[in-house]
């Protein structure tokens, strides 16, 4: 049960806010490193790092100078002028990523939205596809966002009810999962291609789906089909991205390159909102002034923010953390060893422990985590989802599964 202090604040968003969404009752008040605190002062391990947005950890201490410092002299202009922190921030970025260019906006949604028009325009204007037939192909059980076209194309009820009418030009085919195989994933996908397809849109990992690993060779295999029928291969990472899989790109598992690449969440190190479609020049070229844009998009705050991030990800050793650590963890976690658990599964630290169907479901474990001073959360009503900041140590993981598995063998 909440405190009275955490009471008042909890019937605060109830009464004045929008119910879009079912936070666990605690009240945060400070976060550190890996670590939170509620209003009444405890102390909690965070494990859902705001859904992968926190890779960097709680309140960087040079993330924090940064953003003061660049606060305290030039935050927000508009595109409507260059600025430095922009062109340093463009520039760090191609040359970690390989791509060749970059256009910046500001939530993951806005920057699947840029590559969904870039793979449009590139298909009229490059791949020569008659006006208003564009096709892109999308997995099922995706995530992409919230926009009203980004959950038309979204196989789940509750992201779509009562919002329609929805955009077309989205095909469905079936994501390499459970029942579907690695052949008969990548068939679904071949035979929804045609003429008018310009790309093929998926996540290497589906995170919201609840850690969704697809069989090896998926991507590979889904690179060659675009390959060969000229075809934009665009993969949203804006949760796999920047180390999460314990490499720098989920896609890098595979050794393929993608044509289009969508970054967010930790790009932000931990402190503001900025996302980015990258992709080459061919691509990228079809936008000109006035095709696109964001009044917030490419600030020189959120960049200056970024560009550091971007060097962090390497100078912490976030990203071989996260594949080293990622790899213990699991295994500690498969090692628990329980009749309620179906599943452990993941790649670096981000893992989903899928459950039995019982009357015990993921919410109920992440209220009993919660009062062992562990932050987790549910997706959908089987899974819950590990993803620790980037920087957790040995130790803390070590606490962690301590508290789950006394968790686990209590119910
Ligand atoms: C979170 C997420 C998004 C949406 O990002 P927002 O910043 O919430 O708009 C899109 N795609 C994936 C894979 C995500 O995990």
């Amino acid at each position: 049960m909440p405190s009275s202090l955490q009471d008042q604040f909890i019937k605060k968003e109830a009464l004045f806010g929008a119910q879009n969404y079912a936070p666990l009752s605690v009240v945060l008040e400070k976060g550190e490193g890996a670590y939170l605190w509620d209003v009444d002062g405890n102390k909690y391990l965070d494990m859902v790092s705001a859904y992968s947005a926190v890779s960097h950890g709680h309140s960087h201490p040079e993330l924090v100078k940064i953003i003061k410092e660049q606060a305290g002299k030039l935050a927000i202009t508009s595109r409507a002028f260059y600025t430095e922190p922009f062109g340093d921030f463009l520039e760090k970025l191609t040359s970690v990523s390989g791509f060749e260019n970059v256009l910046t906006m500001n939530t993951g949604a806005e920057a699947v939205e840029t590559a969904i028009k870039a793979a449009r325009r590139w298909g009229y204007k490059t791949k020569g596809i008659q006006e208003n037939a564009a096709e892109i192909i999308v997995a099922d059980g995706n995530f992409h966002g919230r926009t009203t076209t980004i959950v038309g194309f979204s196989s789940e009820d509750s992201y779509k009810d009562g919002f329609g009418p929805f955009a077309k030009g989205f095909v469905e085919a079936k994501f390499c999962w459970t029942e579907c195989g690695l052949n008969e994933s990548i068939k679904s996908f071949e035979e929804k291609i045609n003429k008018n397809t310009c790309a093929v849109l998926v996540e290497p990992i589906q995170g919201e789906a609840g850690i969704r690993v697809p069989q090896n060779g998926w991507l590979k295999k889904l690179r060659e089909i675009c390959s060969k029928n000229n075809v934009l291969l665009i993969l949203d990472e804006i949760q796999s991205g920047l180390g999460r899989t314990g490499k720098l790109f989920a896609y890098e598992h595979e050794d393929i390159k993608p044509d289009g690449l969508i970054l967010g969440k930790a790009l932000g190190g931990a402190m503001l909102p900025i996302s980015a479609f990258l992709s080459s020049k061919e691509v990228m070229n079809h936008f000109n002034a006035g095709s696109h844009g964001s009044t917030f998009g490419g600030n020189p705050l959120a960049t200056k923010v970024a560009s550091r991030a971007i060097e962090l990800l390497f100078e912490d050793n976030l990203i071989e953390n996260s594949n080293i650590l990622g790899e213990y963890f699991k295994s500690k976690l498969k090692a628990i060893d329980n009749k309620i658990i179906k599943d452990v599964r993941g790649k670096g630290l981000w893992i989903g422990m899928e459950l039995e169907e019982s009357d015990i479901n993921a919410k109920h474990l992440c209220l009993m985590l919660l009062n062992e001073g562990l932050l987790c959360k549910e997706t959908h009503k089987t899974v819950i989802r590990f993803a620790p900041p980037l920087m957790i140590t040995k130790k803390e993981l070590d606490w962690a599964v301590d508290k789950i598995s006394k968790v686990i063998r209590s119910v």
